[in-house]
């Protein structure tokens, strides 16, 4: 009898410790990859978005027309070819996480402009000529910014720029970094005429992008034909030299509809789409079509976008690929997020199955939302500019913003974490955020997430969480 009680009670022992075990590796599973002024008038250096844009230089009627490189009316069928050239040989090896894993972290953030101030300071400055209406010079900027805040050394690194940042992205390791390039990269002298603003950095300094270990930069938007046609194609070959993938910007249409392909060793492919809208002022003219350069810009929200943008990503997409779109849309300042805005996110989740949607074009963040365990970021903020110093929105808090580490699940591209860093721009660099800092944008999330149904928490360490229902 004894020896039958003792043989039970070891029985049940036992299964009691592999269930807890079971129990832990779940739950290990689950947390492992969860990485816990004066006022120069302020409308001449501001990226104003379309109102601010003036009457644009017609490309059909201006000189770089003859640059154009003239290609065939592309068939249908070229979409894949080109995109089979273009993710040849994509395999990442770095920034992988152990096979095990289940979740993709990645890294987002909203508009970098490395282009006129930060240009400036960086080892190889570009010619400082500007053809704005009340600066000549893109040294102006810098003086601004010192005057505000102190002398900034230069040249810097090609790290300085990035600051507490890398420390940060080291931190978390994220599977991938994704930014919105907001500037052209070329040595062009082909401004766009009547534009106002035209932001360049020198293809001299482009190793300020690998040195973040940027995986991929959206292009769709307003200042990546600042310089021309010459501009755009010098961008995209500079950044093709280095290996930083790209989307939204092409010679061609077709070109620049290709998303990019990020192949994450052991886990899964990441396909990213770029578009940008008129509203976050990028000219009607500068849509690439069969024949012209230009962005890959959406004529509007309609039934018949979405269905096209559904066709692009059904010719290419594989099972288990996470869908994100980037997307250049609506005004610099404000929190409104217009209606049509919303429901377009939804139907690109609903008939689409996009993944995540990685909006931008507003100058500080605005509300998140998760709709159907999918993340929607409608504006991200400016990550990085040469605005300090400059005022006129000060309570838009726009020298503020986040980095935005999104946790999904791979096989579904739920979103099981958004984990978000604070930072601030000063000294023409990113810096973490104060204390009080943090709590002012998770007070802001709050108040604008109430209408998606999300709330933000302040972790110990002044990082933010996304919470949802
Ligand atoms: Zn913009």
């Amino acid at each position: 009898m004894q020896s039958k009680l003792f043989l039970y009670s070891f029985i049940g022992i036992f299964f009691f410790a592999s269930l807890m075990e079971t129990v832990f590796n779940k739950w290990r599973l689950t947390i492992m990859d969860q990485g816990d002024p004066r006022h120069i008038q302020h409308s001449i250096v501001r990226d104003f978005g379309i109102h601010r844009v003036g009457k644009l230089a017609n490309p059909e009627q201006t000189n770089q027309k003859s640059k154009l490189p003239v290609q065939n009316p592309p068939l249908k069928s070229r979409f894949k070819e080109m995109f089979a050239k273009t993710t040849s040989g994509q395999q990442k090896a770095s920034n992988t996480h152990p096979n095990t894993s289940s979740l993709i972290t990645m890294f987002m953030c909203g508009d970098v402009m490395l282009g006129r101030g930060i240009d400036q300071v960086l080892p190889h400055p570009s010619d400082p000529i500007l053809y704005e209406q009340y600066m000549r010079n893109a040294k102006g900027y810098v003086s601004i910014a010192e005057r505000m805040n102190g002398p900034i050394p230069s040249p810097v690194s090609y790290s300085y720029i990035w600051g507490d940042a890398l420390e940060e992205l080291e931190r978390i390791s994220p599977d991938l970094r994704i930014i919105n390039l907001e500037t052209s990269i070329t040595k062009s002298n082909d401004y766009w005429k009547n534009k106002g603003i035209n932001y360049r950095m020198n293809p001299e300094n482009i190793a300020c992008l690998t040195t973040a270990k940027i995986d991929y930069v959206s292009l769709a938007n307003n200042h990546v034909l600042d310089w021309g046609y010459s501009g755009l194609m010098e961008t995209l070959e500079t950044l093709n030299k280095v290996n930083v993938k790209s989307a939204g910007a092409g010679s061609t249409l077709q070109e620049a509809e290709i998303p990019a392909v990020m192949e994450i060793q052991g886990k899964g492919r990441v396909l990213v789409f770029s578009y940008g809208v008129t509203t976050s002022g990028i000219p009607f003219s500068w849509a690439a079509s069969d024949k012209r350069p230009g962005v890959n810009l959406l004529k509007d929200f309609s039934d018949k976008t979405v269905n096209s943008i559904k066709e692009k990503v059904e010719e290419i997409e594989q099972q288990k690929d996470i869908i994100v779109i980037s997307i250049h849309w609506g005004g610099n300042w404000g929190y409104e997020i217009a209606p049509t805005q919303v429901k377009f996110a939804h139907k690109l989740i609903d008939e689409v199955g996009v993944d995540a949607i990685h909006g931008h074009s507003s100058h500080h963040v605005k509300g998140i939302e998760v709709y159907k365990d999918k993340l929607i970021i409608y504006g991200s903020g400016d990550f990085l500019n040469d605005y300090e110093g400059i005022g006129g929105y000060e309570s838009f808090r726009d020298d503020l913003a986040l980095m935005y580490f999104a946790s999904m699940e791979l096989s579904s591209g739920k979103l099981l974490r958004l984990q978000m860093t604070p930072t601030q721009i000063k000294h023409f660099k990113v810096n973490r955020a104060s204390k009080a800092d943090a709590m002012w944008l998770r007070d802001i999330l709050n108040k604008e997430g109430k209408k998606f149904g999300t709330r933000v928490k302040l972790n110990k360490d002044d990082t933010l969480t996304l919470q949802w229902n």
